[in-house]
């Protein structure tokens, strides 16, 4: 019996490994997927409602590091990952993104000899001041596989020379997710429960530290968002991650927020999609969501200065404001005015990018 663990610490991770564990249990027989939660995000809305909703099983380790600064958490993960591959001893490691979750585990693993596989290897934003992109870098110089969700990535690891034959393009295992989990999505009754219709509202989410940690710009975000709301006569529905409500609140910011802004707390998935899927617009400064909504064919505006996934830009439905607050706003109101662009759904974002992943580990 071959014995694989796959990390998960945040979010995202748990929407990415959610389908390679399916894709793994078509082969229990021959191999024992094991999940281990570092507990970067640990709570009920952060953690919780996704292994109910994507059906995971309960982890089989719970590292429990919470929070704390870069150095402090990647250095908490890898202790405590050492003690779980001493003891457990599997043939992979897999490692989803790019949280600290993903470099920590991916660098005590390879230090002991056990391979690697990084799923969503290649995405880059060419942007050093992001945490993540010192993740996504080097934790693809370590990885012993590199999965690829879309052509820039090819082009990007082997500017790096990184070997090809490492490399391979399987697909968005995120969008496996959304696949599988359309009917539930369809069925989900969010929308209305929060009393909006198909396209009469606007979707907000944004939590990298470069918009939300400054208070001037987590201002100017909030006045952007009050700006698209009025002018376009849209509600706009706001689920804020505990990081930028933290910042609100410590920045005494709640005030400026209109009535017309409706801020929640983070929501689970599939009441989630079905808001991104009925929005007018998205406005997000998320990496997944913009791909959630080039597939969904949903407008997205995504108020970075890069993106680390382009073929949102130029195949799919994303466009890349800036952080220039006003421009984004007007972006999203000439959507509202009718000039959303009509994108199509990248290469190989078919729902089996997690099945080709595990043919391939199986294969070899
Ligand atoms: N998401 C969710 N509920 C929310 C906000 C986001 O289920 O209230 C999902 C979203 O659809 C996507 C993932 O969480 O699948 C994205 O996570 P996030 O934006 O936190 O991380 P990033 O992709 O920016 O790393």
């Amino acid at each position: 019996m071959r014995k694989i663990i796959s990390v998960v610490g945040a979010r995202p991770n748990f929407i990415k490994i959610a389908p390679v564990h399916k894709a793994f249990q078509k082969h229990n027989d021959s191999v024992e997927h094991m999940i281990c939660h570092t507990g970067q995000h640990f709570d009920e809305k952060m953690s919780k409602v996704f292994f109910d909703e994507l059906e995971m099983p309960r982890p089989d380790f719970y590292l429990g590091v919470g929070g704390g600064s870069h150095a402090s958490q990647t250095a908490r993960i890898m202790m405590a990952f050492e003690e779980v591959l001493e003891a457990e001893r599997p043939g992979l490691v897999i490692v989803p993104g790019d949280v600290n979750s993903t470099i920590a585990c991916s660098l005590v693993a390879v230090k002991m000899g056990i391979r690697v596989a990084h799923v969503e290897a290649g995405l880059r934003s060419f942007d050093r001041s992001m945490p993540e992109e010192i993740n996504r870098m080097l934790t693809d110089v370590v990885s012993d596989f590199l999965f690829v969700t879309e052509k820039s990535g090819m082009e990007n690891l082997a500017a790096e020379g990184i070997d090809d034959s490492k490399v391979f393009f399987t697909g968005n295992v995120m969008i496996d997710s959304l696949v599988f989990y359309m009917p539930k999505i369809d069925a989900s009754t969010a929308v209305a429960d929060f009393g909006l219709s198909r396209g009469d509202y606007v979707l907000g989410t944004f939590h990298r530290p470069s918009n939300v940690d400054d208070s001037g710009s987590l201002r100017r975000l909030l006045e952007m968002l009050a700006g698209i709301a009025g002018p376009g006569g849209k509600r706009i529905l706001f689920p804020v991650h505990p990081r930028t409500r933290a910042n609100i609140e410590r920045f005494g910011l709640g005030g400026i927020v209109p009535d017309d802004v409706i801020m929640v707390d983070p929501l689970g998935y599939i009441d989630f999609l079905s808001l991104v899927k009925n929005a007018a617009v998205v406005v997000t400064d998320s990496g997944g969501i913009q791909e959630e909504t080039t597939f969904l064919g949903v407008p997205c505006v995504t108020v970075r200065n890069n993106t680390e996934r382009p073929v949102t830009v130029e195949v799919g439905t994303n466009f890349l404001a800036g952080t220039d607050f006003e421009r984004a706003a007007s972006l999203a109101l000439e959507v509202l005015a009718g000039g959303a662009k009509k994108g199509s759904v990248p290469e190989l974002w078919d729902g089996r990018a997690a099945e080709r992943i595990v043919e391939i580990l199986l294969g070899d």
